[in-house]
């Protein structure tokens, strides 16, 4: 078996090393201190295809999966970890829609994700719902071909600068665990809308907010997968994101005693460009 990186996955990780390096760094201490959401970040990520370097080509990403998600976050980190988080977070909506979605769902959600045009976020954790997720209150109650979501979530990462939401929400309390649904859920519905702001200690460019739904119909066909499989539609979605959450953090740490990463010289601004300027191999 073949262990070494291949030559794309070493050119995203020379992209997203430059793009941090290059954009990222000059300007971090501003969003840091500001809090603005970095949003001229966010479009060079956009233009160097690195949001979607996890989703399959038919859905507008680069092929990739859990390895190249890792590399632009690392890279990314190792000059701000709150503007990796927002690559991070966006992958946590794309990574259960990819999962667990079905052709329509991924037809719909998967191509702004993976161009970043809209950003994604994950919503599972509560007041009273952190490390034990099965204490989920929020609610989500069929109407006819809508469901009725109801309740507050605390935490959710990249918050309001988010478009798309992928949320946990029990469709049957008395079945605790086993009741819990996952749903997308989109900006702008009537009835969700941002709470509070957290104002943090670091990673101060991500915008971690309070999402409130108060009778908020979303169609039947957000549900992802099946009713009471939410807590498998995460643990699963966690699998694949843990890799990149845990090299995200330890980049951030090490950043500042890391030697400059080893550039190829024929690094493209787009990882799509430079794949596409490569001789194929075949
Ligand atoms: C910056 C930031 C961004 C976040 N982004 C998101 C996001 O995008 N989406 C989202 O859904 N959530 C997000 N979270 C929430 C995060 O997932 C929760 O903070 C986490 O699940 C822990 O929950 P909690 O904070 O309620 O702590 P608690 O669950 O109350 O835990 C407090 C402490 O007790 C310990 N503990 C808990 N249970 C046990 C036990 N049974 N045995 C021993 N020790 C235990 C924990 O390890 C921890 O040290 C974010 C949090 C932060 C700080």
């Amino acid at each position: 078996m073949d262990y070494d990186l291949t030559e794309q996955q070493q050119d995203i990780i020379d992209l997203a090393y430059q793009l941090g390096q290059q954009k990222v760094k000059p300007v971090r201490e501003h969003y840091d201190q500001t809090e603005e959401f970095p949003w001229p970040i966010m479009e060079e990520i956009r233009k160097s295809d690195l949001f979607g370097v996890y989703v399959p080509e038919g859905y507008g990403g680069l092929g990739g999966g859990t390895t190249e998600l890792v590399l632009v976050t690392e890279q990314l980190s190792r000059a701000c970890g709150g503007i990796a988080l927002a690559v991070a977070a966006s992958a946590l909506c794309g990574i259960p829609v990819l999962l667990f979605g079905t052709p329509e769902q991924r037809k719909k959600w998967l191509p702004d994700l993976a161009s970043g045009k809209r950003l994604g976020a994950f919503t599972i954790t509560e007041p009273g719902a952190g490390s034990d997720a099965t204490a989920t209150k929020t609610t989500a109650k069929l109407d006819g071909d809508d469901y009725v979501l109801n309740g507050t979530k605390n935490f959710c990462s990249s918050g309001n600068a988010a478009e798309l939401y992928c949320l946990f929400a029990s469709t049957n309390p008395k079945r605790g665990a086993r009741g819990i649904s996952a749903f997308v859920v989109e900006k702008g519905t009537p009835g969700f809308s941002f709470g509070k702001k957290e104002h943090k200690m670091g990673i101060r460019a991500s915008w971690t907010y309070d999402l409130v739904f108060n009778n908020c119909r979303i169609p039947k066909k957000n549900l992802l997968y099946k009713e009471g499989y939410g807590l498998f539609v995460a643990q699963n979605t966690f699998d694949c994101s843990r890799p990149e959450s845990a090299l995200r953090r330890w980049a951030s740490r090490k950043a500042r005693s890391m030697r400059p990463w080893p550039t190829s010289a024929c690094a493209s601004s787009s990882a799509r460009r430079s794949r596409a300027s490569r001789p194929s191999s075949t």
